[in-house]
């Protein structure tokens, strides 16, 4: 009876790595075949030194209690890093998936499902512009060009390349299920720890747990692929791209709980976004389930409630505002209304599509 049980247990669970493994191309064009790849700076078993760490009387490491039991997050309200945990694909989609992590994450935080991405509607473009904080025509990095490495327009750095600027022992870290954006979208060089696992959201994941643990970092990028995997092979709005955005509500679920866990959560200004929809099998377009993204954000000194006109280039520019960084001229992301007590967004310098 246990054997056979034992089989029909070992038989679920290969027909649901089967199904997972088929879900899950990445966004069509070059991706690592699941070796950890790139790695542009040590994973660091250094401490720290973020300059806000430096000035803050509360030390950001503290012990965890023995018995699994969470300490208090630090919440002196000094905000500390910026964690973005962008999901691939998912468009609006937590606005009806059942997600139990993202709904207490962002029970206090600014969450809007009709937030607008950039035309085209692409994995590359709009990606880019949420690190570089401008239009397609600006950074230059399209689908087509994201696996090379000099695709971007150098004049419209990420944000990764601003913080390095202004802070140059910061640990700043991408880690990614869709590799390209390793290549095209955050710059060699500059000391990034890069960390790249094509198809395996739950080893980026794991990673970027680890990484939270053992460093006090400033800025932290994870990209989750699951739900485009299911939206291309299935369906976008499908009940199995819903299930993809309830499993990647877990891996946002233990990511936060990292920080949890490392006392550091109430420091942190913590985001969940999205690159795009789908339309059927694909995206690329400007439908509205194509265009509409979901974007969350929580952490010291963030409003409950909508923001208002929130665009996918005004994420770079809330991650600069959140570490007390100038937001430079040629940005044209800028801090939406309702996100941060006192701030009132400039009027858009470009029509959104
Ligand atoms: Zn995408």
């Amino acid at each position: 009876m246990k054997k056979t049980l034992a089989f029909v247990l070992a038989a679920i669970v290969f027909a649901l790595a089967a199904c997972t493994a088929g879900l899950s191309p990445a966004d069509g064009t070059t991706a690592d075949a699941g070796t950890e790849l790139k790695t542009d700076a040590p994973a660091s078993t250094a401490q720290p030194t973020g300059p806000a760490a430096e000035t803050s009387g509360i030390p950001d490491t503290q012990p965890v209690q023995s018995g699994g039991e969470v300490l208090p997050p630090d919440d002196d309200g000094e905000i500390k890093r910026v964690v973005i945990v962008g999901v691939d694909g998912a468009g609006s989609a937590f606005k009806t998936a059942n997600t139990p992590n993202f709904d207490r994450i962002f029970a206090n935080g600014a969450v809007t499902y009709s937030a607008l991405t950039m035309y085209p509607s692409l994995s590359g473009d709009c990606w880019a512009s949420c690190l570089h904080g401008v239009t397609p025509e600006k950074h230059w990095i399209t689908n087509d060009n994201s696996a090379s490495k000099t695709a971007a327009n150098p004049a419209c750095p990420s944000v990764f390349k601003i913080i390095r600027e202004k802070e140059p022992d910061a640990l700043l870290s991408s880690l990614c299920n869709w590799t390209n954006v390793n290549y095209s979208i955050v710059e060699d060089d500059i000391g990034v720890y890069k960390y790249g696992r094509a198809n395996r959201d739950d080893k980026v994941t794991e990673k970027a747990c680890s990484y939270i643990a053992e460093n006090d970092f400033r800025f932290m990028f994870v990209h989750l692929n699951d739900p485009d995997g299911a939206l291309h092979g299935v369906g976008y709005g499908t009940s199995a791209h819903t299930k993809a955005v309830e499993g990647i509500d877990v891996h946002i679920g233990e990511i936060y709980d990292a920080l949890v866990k490392k006392g550091c959560a109430g420091s942190t200004v913590f985001i969940v976004t999205t690159d795009h929809g789908g339309n059927g099998m694909s995206h690329g377009g400007w439908t509205d389930s194509e265009k509409y993204i979901t974007f969350a954000v929580t952490g010291p000194g963030v409003l409950h409630g909508e923001p208002g006109d929130m665009n996918i280039s005004d994420t770079a520019a809330i991650v600069l505002y959140s570490l007390g960084i100038d937001i430079p001229d040629w940005m044209t992301g800028r801090v939406p209304t309702g996100i941060f007590d006192g701030i009132t967004a400039e009027p858009r310098p470009y029509e959104s599509h």
